[in-house]
């Protein structure tokens, strides 16, 4: 219900390094970070020779709720993780930070993204001995870095990333160093921040902001970062592939508010609605958002049509995970708790509504159907990305491809469905117009089809080869 009819968030992690309040910054990190999964959250800190754990299901505000709970957690070092499970279901047990022992001594890991060539790699370690405490693709992680013989930890998780193919940003604690690592793809984002003498690593540059900490920079694609007593220290272990940064996290995944790929998110949501309004006019009265990850790119539209912007839907913030459904089932239920639309706005008009994206168009509907009984008298829907036709294999949860409502239907057909006046996409090469002009390459696959790094039925034929060529005794250097 949080995100109705809405592509899953992607989990956040977040990493501390040198505060004598690490757990209760990472605390605060992860507030910030809420939007990114809701199911569960974690935190592991340490005192540079012991860790200490607090995890569960729920949001952070649930999962750390009495001050006792920080005691426990001690230490100047501390990572944490807020799940929205997209490999693995919603157990207790898939719950991240995952802290593990391994013969170099507690090793604690929060993971974003997905790899894409995990049953390959959990059927190989599983005939091979291993026993699997979680079903997500994280844990594969910690048993490939667990049989590694490298001699230091740069070379064991070198060797262990090399046989994982797909997207990650992954922070890690062992014992007395902070490690930060992004995939050669750069799929996910990750930055680094600064506070004083202590190091912070976050998905999003929100996280900074609240704790009054600086931006430095991004954690380059295929970068480890170590995080000690020396302070921090950069290793290129891997030469950056052809850069596939995820597009959907300036559409619709990261608050506008933070800096992802070198570009504040409010001004790339404003572009897609400008260039949604070059694109695709409407005559129209005013222009409403669908709060609230549409409202920047409605601004946007609203400025470059000229069309003013009003405030035509409220949203309700303050619903549950869990709420109690009328035993009568109400027409539109579902999202008439979380949404209202202001008559007073709406009445005779004829309205420009801006959504960031459909997914299977069955929330806008009834949103619509909302709106005309509002009183509206044209209702004009305007989408901020082109149609999503294709499934997400790097961290996002989607549905199926049956049920992405624009994989069989046309615009005009999905238009019917909607029951509006008229339908409007943005075009992809209007989508690549509006995200920043530098080196950076953008995944842009859940709407043309186009895979950057092969998902799994299609890697099968080269993966023994190539988990064999870079086999544990073997050197990735
Ligand atoms: S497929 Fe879409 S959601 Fe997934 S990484 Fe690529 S752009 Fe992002």
């Amino acid at each position: 219900m949080n995100n109705i009819d809405k592509p899953g968030e992607n989990c956040a992690v977040f990493g501390i390094y040198g505060h004598k309040e690490a757990s209760k910054l990472t605390y605060l990190g992860l507030y910030s970070l809420q939007h990114r999964g809701q199911e569960g959250c974690g935190i592991v800190s340490s005192d540079g020779s012991e860790v200490f754990v607090h995890k569960g299901r729920g949001l952070v505000s649930d999962v750390f709720s009495s001050p006792g709970i920080f005691r426990h957690l001690k230490g100047y070092i501390a990572i944490g993780h807020n799940r929205y499970s997209t490999t693995g279901s919603n157990l207790p047990s898939n719950v991240q930070p995952f802290v593990v022992e391994c013969r170099d001594g507690p090793l604690a890991i929060s993971h974003n993204g997905n790899f894409v060539n995990t049953n390959f790699l959990r059927k190989l370690l599983v005939k091979e001995g291993s026993i699997f405490q979680t079903s997500t693709d994280s844990e594969l992680l910690v048993h490939i870095i667990a049989r590694s013989k490298e001699e230091n930890l740069v070379l064991k998780l070198k060797e262990c990333l090399a046989k994982i193919k797909g997207a990650y940003s992954i922070v890690m604690l062992v014992k007395d160093k902070l490690i930060a690592v992004r995939d050669p793809n750069g799929f996910r984002p990750l930055c680094i921040g600064k506070k004083r003498n202590c190091y912070i690593i976050t998905s999003e540059s929100c996280a900074l902001d609240l704790l009054g900490a600086e931006y430095q920079r991004d954690v380059k694609p295929g970068e480890l970062i170590v995080i000690d007593k020396n302070g921090l220290s950069s290793h290129q272990i891997f030469q950056p592939e052809k850069l596939t940064f995820c597009i959907f996290e300036f559409i619709y995944f990261s608050r506008p508010d933070s800096k992802i790929f070198g570009e504040y998110v409010d001004k790339t949501r404003r572009k897609l609605g400008k260039n949604l309004a070059l694109e695709k006019p409407a005559n129209a009265d005013i222009v409403i958002s669908v709060p609230d990850s549409s409202n920047t790119a409605a601004l946007g539209y609203s400025h470059k049509s000229g069309i003013k912007f009003e405030l035509g839907l409220i949203r309700n913030h303050y619903i549950g995970r869990t709420f109690i459904q009328p035993s009568q089932p109400l027409r539109d239920f579902n999202v008439k708790v979380k949404f209202n639309a202001v008559g007073g706005v709406i009445k005779n008009r004829r309205i420009v509504v801006v959504e960031d994206s459909i997914v299977r168009g069955t929330t806008l509907k009834m949103l619509a159907r909302l709106i005309k009984n509002a009183g509206a008298k044209e209702i004009h829907i305007r989408v901020s990305s082109p149609p999503i036709r294709y499934p997400c294999y790097y961290g996002m949860d989607f549905p199926t491809e049956e049920e992405l409502i624009a994989s069989s239907l046309s615009v005009e057909e999905i238009r019917k469905f909607l029951n509006v006046d008229s339908l409007g996409y943005l075009s992809i090469q209007g989508l690549l117009d509006s995200v920043p002009k530098n080196d950076a390459g953008f995944c842009n696959a859940c709407f043309s089809g186009d895979y950057p790094v092969p998902i799994e039925e299609r890697l099968l034929k080269n993966q023994y080869e190539i988990f064999n060529h870079i086999h544990l005794s073997d050197k990735v250097r």
